[in-house]
């Protein structure tokens, strides 16, 4: 197996979702290469040999500053016809996914996308993947080389595993028509405290809230506990709250230490976003609410009142 994995960069960090997927990659391949392409990377390239890249492959160019995805396919196509790479993984992400459906599409290559695990069997690579609204896990494959696979967001905890990489600089043509979209703004938006992505602990909001405004609670109980705050499709289809917020099947997978669930029913398409949680914590007024079939610690009751006297406790016991 000879398996590179590409590392997305955001404001001169690592993603912590591509280190995940080096983490895993490395676990499989003790031979693992990385590779890191923007204007002014190659000073991340100790970071990916703490996480088991044991070659980082780089190619700077200012070409390659903004987050563009065709000029990367190039340098990608480049580096995997030179060195014969037979996987290729990615953490996904919205620039991951358009650069590893362009490469599959140049290399005449398959790529597996939202795969939660990837094993070896037999010395084969299979990839896991939820099908059928996430209620089952099927096992796929690639049929050709090279193997090109998209890991599910929070999947693979990044694990240091120290070590060394030779770093080695590559050049690519960059075509024309790569070349040819400009990126014309680009924002994001400010929260305080961690992402949920990175949070410790989640308070969770659903239709329970009652309305958008209720939200208050929810922040206000995640303030005290210095976590971060997540939603249900239910109330960001409503408009309630952001779509960066929602976790499940079609948001984000996270898995917290504490993750609080208020007024959330437990759907599958929620559950299969939040089950790999420490300890899960649900306040719901209905006993019957399927979220209690798998929340360590269940409290049946109005969250309009459980939740403000719990963000009090919470308060009072720091304040201590
Ligand atoms: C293809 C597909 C993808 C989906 N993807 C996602 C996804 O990514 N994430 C996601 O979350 N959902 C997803 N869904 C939707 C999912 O099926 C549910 O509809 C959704 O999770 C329900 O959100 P909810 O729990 O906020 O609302 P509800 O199901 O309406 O539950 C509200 C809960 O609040 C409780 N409640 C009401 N008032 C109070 C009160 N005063 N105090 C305490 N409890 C109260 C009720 O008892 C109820 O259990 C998806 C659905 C489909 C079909």
């Amino acid at each position: 197996m000879k398996t590179l994995v590409f590392l997305e960069d955001h404001e001169g960090k690592l993603q912590k979702d591509s280190l995940g997927v080096l983490s895993k990659a490395a676990s499989l391949d003790s031979e693992v290469e990385a590779v890191l392409l923007g204007a002014d990377v190659e000073g991340l390239a100790g970071e990916a040999a703490r996480y088991g890249a044991k070659r980082v492959h780089v190619m700077e160019d200012v070409l390659l500053a903004k987050p563009l995805p065709q000029p990367r396919v190039d340098a990608l196509e480049t580096l995997i016809r030179a060195e014969g790479f037979d996987t290729v993984l990615f953490a996904a992400t919205v620039l991951s996914a358009d650069i590893a459906a362009a490469l599959a599409a140049r290399l005449d290559a398959g790529l597996n996308w939202d795969l939660t695990d990837v094993v070896l069997d037999d010395g084969k690579l299979v990839g896991k993947r939820p099908a059928l609204g996430d209620s089952v896990y099927i096992d796929v494959g690639w049929t050709s080389e090279p193997r090109l696979a998209l890991i599910r967001s929070g999947t693979f905890e990044p694990a240091e595993s120290g070590g060394e990489a030779d770093v080695v600089r590559f050049e690519s043509r960059l075509q024309d028509f790569s070349l040819a979209a400009e990126m014309v703004e680009q924002a994001h938006e400010e929260s305080e405290g961690p992402s949920i992505e990175d949070a410790d602990v989640i308070v969770a909001g659903g239709r329970g809230l009652g309305s958008p405004e209720n939200f208050a609670l929810v922040e206000e109980l995640a303030k005290a506990l210095g976590g971060a705050v997540a939603a249900t499709r239910a109330v960001v289809d409503a408009g309630w709250y952001p779509y960066a917020a929602q976790v499940g099947q079609t948001g984000k997978t996270v898995s917290p230490k504490l993750y609080v669930a208020c007024g959330i029913s437990g759907a599958i398409q929620h559950k299969v976003g939040m089950q790999s949680s420490g300890l899960i914590v649900a306040i719901n007024k209905d006993p019957n609410a399927p979220i209690f079939e798998y929340a360590d610690l269940g409290v049946v009751g109005d969250l309009h009142e459980i939740v403000p006297k719990l963000t009090e406790l919470v308060r009072a016991r720091r304040a201590a």
